[in-house]
């Protein structure tokens, strides 16, 4: 555990709260899961829970042209029809869920609905 505060770290969670066992499990896991591109940000996102810190790793343009090619160009919202450039890719399952950055958790979105997505 390299440059990391123990002392803000339990500070924030608040001692006695958490298990140091539990903890350093959940760290374990998520520096070794394959989706976290960021591991220098797995501490925060323990404490806030925000997964931007863990910077997830996003589908490759391969894994969406073949979720567009399966879908037929037709948004998974709004049922229209669209070029694959005017589509973006999201996990089906949000990653945060337990789900994985890959091609069975892909689904491609027109651009105005992941943005309406993202805002709710
Ligand atoms: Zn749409």
């Amino acid at each position: 555990m390299k440059g990391l505060e123990w002392g803000v770290f339990y500070n924030k969670f608040g001692v006695g709260k958490y298990d140091p066992k539990q903890l350093e499990a959940r760290i374990v896991d998520l520096m070794e899961d394959e989706d976290v591109t960021k591991n220098s940000g797995v501490y925060e996102y323990l404490l806030d829970n925000d997964e931007r810190h863990l910077s997830i790793r996003a589908f490759t343009p391969k894994m969406a042209r073949m979720a567009y090619e399966r879908q037929k160009g037709i948004c998974q919202m709004c049922n229209r029809y669209f070029d694959i450039d005017g589509m973006q890719a999201d996990h089906i399952t949000p990653w945060s869920k337990g789900s994985k950055t890959a091609l069975e958790n892909c689904k491609m979105l027109c651009a105005d609905c992941n943005r309406r997505k993202s805002n709710l």
